[in-house]
């Protein structure tokens, strides 16, 4: 895949009313609907910002949660989960998508912007319509929740040219949902030059970057909870990397392929044969693939469970590995330490309990110190390293979880495909 694309620095777009697609899916308090975090509605500031300066007329669109779409298979999913079809009713389903509104996105938006955000109430109905044909240069408005149509997930002609018609650009600013090929995310750019924004201008010159020209050695730290989940990291970073390093869950299935004991260990059976392939690959290619020497254990999996360091090899059959060991810790900061390049996609072990957490933040702790450009990618491993407070010493810690997965992965990203190449 070219991950050289054009931007919206390369595009003229004062005065011209552009379609901006987001990443406005905000975690929501259940019961009051209130944004809890509006990190991503932040991270979507320069860009918003630098098309409102070139006197552009921003129609910004996102989708939010997973609201079903029409009302058959409203009942249709309802009925899945037990429920009685005869009993659900229409003004049921359209309260559970009144909850996936955009109008506090909207809201926050406009708070952060100092700007009023013109809120539509639909995607492409008359009101959206309306209110993006009336727009000026300079304003602001937000489509509703581009999934309240059927045919975003689908990836729908209609819809992508339906949206394309309000608008004469496409800037597309949601890494987090460029994995997905939907109207709004890739369809669209069949009938508007296509550019990306800031975001995943950024997105791609550094882990596009790091793929396809990276600072040597480059080093892939991969952990996370299961091997089935990586292999398409494994695969493609195989290909790459000078090191990988194991930890995590999958960590005591390659154990086992090596003829460890496990103990009550995460083991994925099915890939036995698999972990023992990748550790003939990575010799014949010369890659070092590191596993962890000792490993953290525990007799159940709670956060108030004794740890107990044993020898990775030899997890005693009542116990289950939660974190990697002191000689690991030791053996991958040392290995972090002259790379020119970290990838690092997966925590070492249980983070969320703070007693398991040792190897993460160790590792953490040695990307923070090293001069490698240090790369964060995946949901949980974004968190961790935030949590543990190294977030603002990475070089990058990717804003998509699953779009980082692929993009790893070596995959085409549809969303970043379907831009203008540079
Ligand atoms: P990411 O979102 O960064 O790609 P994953 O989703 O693959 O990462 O994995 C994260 C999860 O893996 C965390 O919730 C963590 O608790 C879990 N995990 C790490 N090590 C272990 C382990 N030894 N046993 C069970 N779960 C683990
Ligand atoms: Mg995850």
């Amino acid at each position: 895949m070219n991950y050289n694309k054009k931007t919206v620095k390369d595009i003229d777009v004062a005065g011209k009313k552009v379609l901006l697609r987001c990443d406005f899916n905000v975690p929501q308090d259940k019961t009051t609907g209130a944004i809890t975090d509006d990190k991503r509605i932040r991270a979507a500031l320069p860009t918003i910002q630098y098309l409102l300066d070139q006197n552009a007329a921003v129609i910004a669109c996102s989708h939010l949660g997973k609201p079903v779409a029409t009302f058959d298979s409203y009942v249709k999913k309802q009925a899945e989960k037990g429920k009685d079809p005869a009993s659900i009713t229409e003004e049921e389903w359209k309260k559970s998508l009144a909850k996936l509104s955009l109008a506090p996105v909207a809201k926050r938006l406009s708070e952060l912007l100092g700007k009023e955000v013109i809120m539509a109430a639909d995607v492409v109905g008359p009101d959206a319509q309306a209110k993006a044909a009336a727009l000026k240069p300079g304003q602001i408005m937000l489509l509703e929740n581009t999934r309240f149509e059927k045919g975003e997930t689908k990836n729908d002609p209609a819809l992508a040219k339906a949206m394309a018609s309000m608008a004469e650009v496409y800037v597309s600013d949601a890494f987090g949902a460029v994995h997905r090929a939907h109207a709004s995310t890739a369809g669209v750019a069949d009938y508007l030059p296509a550019v990306s924004g800031f975001l995943i201008q950024k997105e791609l010159e550094i882990i596009g970057g790091a793929l396809a020209n990276p600072k040597r050695p480059l080093v892939a730290i991969l952990g996370g909870s299961k091997v089935s989940s990586k292999i398409g990291v494994i695969n493609n970073l195989l290909e790459i990397a000078d090191t990988i390093i194991i930890g995590g869950g999958m960590t005591y299935t390659f154990l086992k392929a090596q003829g460890g004991s496990v103990g009550k260990s995460l083991l994925e059976e099915d890939w036995l044969d698999y972990c023992n392939d990748m550790m003939k690959k990575a010799k014949e290619k010369g890659v070092k693939l590191l596993l962890p020497e000792d490993t953290v254990c525990a007799k159940e999996f709670s956060a108030d469970a004794e740890p107990i360091t044993v020898d990775s090899m030899n997890i005693p059959d009542d116990c289950m590995g939660m974190d990697i060991g002191p000689k690991a810790i030791a053996a991958y900061a040392d290995a972090v330490k002259d790379a020119g390049t970290v990838i690092w996609n997966g925590p070492m072990g249980v983070f969320e309990f703070p007693a398991f957490a040792a190897g993460t933040k160790a590792v953490a702790e040695a990307l923070s110190k090293s001069s490698a450009i240090t790369i964060i990618g995946g949901g949980d491993s974004a968190a961790a390293v935030q949590q543990l407070g190294y977030a603002d010493k990475m070089t990058h810690i990717s804003t998509g979880g699953g779009a980082s997965l692929e993009f790893m992965e070596g995959k085409e990203l549809p969303g970043v495909a379907c831009l203008l190449d540079a």
